[in-house]
């Protein structure tokens, strides 16, 4: 297991202070499920694994398909055998769209001490979704973003009430910048320029969609060295990685297990690279990996995905 240090992306401070009794303690705290911890305790992160992935209204359509206890369960058992292995925090960038419930997630975390750090954004890789699709800018109907009021309240207030607070934000893009990504990602850089909090955004490393997403959220104001580019590690393309990085931003070298995208040797030997010209703390690394996913029948993971 690599462990690159300290996180940096998700601070939520200006510029990296000289001394160390110059940080605001406010400024070092990273917003976890069970609170806010000094970025220094975190210990071992890993930087996008989720908990649960589903789909919320088909689970309650279909609740022969969901048995809330054993799923619970299921993640505490998974969750345990990672602290084990001596991972002290993940990052879930968990969001709408993916079906985030903090409320479950923090029913697991009762039961297995890890620091689990939470994220407010929207997932999609084409079109906003209905609920947002006849209000807002460029609209029938117009009027204010709804997308920004979500994400600055789960970030300043709490999560659905639980005043659990999304440390991060999370936006997609895939093959192409569409107008339904485009507002999704205008959403995130106007609530990064409202509270600081620092952007996740998946991308497609072989359409090179790191680019497109660095190009909007820097001509909204976005500060490029707030951001992880997520998924970057399926790619072995040196030059694409490379420009990502002089453009300011982290690579999500983050899908390690999934070999059917990049073999496992091909993604170490690619941080291998890049660590060698000193880029080590350019990167974050990470499975993508999920205790439980709807998107697949049971079984099919583990029989597809055996890493
Ligand atoms: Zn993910």
């Amino acid at each position: 297991m690599f462990h690159l240090g300290g996180l940096p992306s998700l601070v939520t401070r200006d510029s990296p202070p000289h001394r160390e009794e110059e940080l605001d303690p406010q400024m070092t705290q990273v917003q976890t499920v069970r609170g806010p911890v000094p970025v220094e305790d975190l210990g071992t992160v890993l930087m996008h694994e989720h908990v649960f992935v589903l789909d919320e209204e088909y689970r309650r359509n279909h609740p022969e398909t969901w048995d809330e206890d054993a799923a619970v369960a299921d993640a505490v058992q998974r969750l345990r055998a990672l602290v084990e292995r001596g991972v002290t925090t993940i990052v879930d960038p968990t969001v709408i769209g993916l079906g985030r419930d903090v409320e479950r997630v923090a029913r697991v975390n009762a039961l297995v001490d890890i620091k689990i750090v939470p994220a407010t954004g929207l997932y999609t890789l084409r079109d906003i979704p209905l609920h947002l699709r006849y209000h807002g800018p460029g609209t029938l109907l117009g009027g204010p973003e709804r997308l920004v009021e979500m994400f600055e309240q789960d970030i300043t207030v709490g999560i659905s009430g639980t005043g659990i607070k999304a440390a991060f934000l999370k936006c997609a893009i895939e093959e192409e910048l569409t107008p339904g990504v485009e507002r999704v990602l205008d959403a995130v850089a106007e609530t990064h320029a409202r509270t600081g909090a620092p952007i996740t955004v998946h991308t497609s490393a072989p359409h090179r969609t790191g680019l497109v997403a660095q190009e909007v959220l820097r001509s909204r104001g976005v500060d490029l060295g707030k951001v992880v580019l997520g998924h970057s590690g399926d790619s072995t393309d040196l030059e694409y990685l490379h420009e990502l990085i002089d453009n300011g931003s982290y690579l999500g070298m983050d899908r390690f297990g999934l070999d059917v995208l990049l073999p496992t040797d091909e993604r170490v030997t690619t941080v291998a690279k890049l660590a060698a010209e000193g880029l080590a703390d350019r990167m974050v690394l990470s499975h993508d990996a999920s205790c439980h996913n709807a998107w697949f029948p049971p079984g099919v993971r583990e029989a597809a995905l055996p890493n």
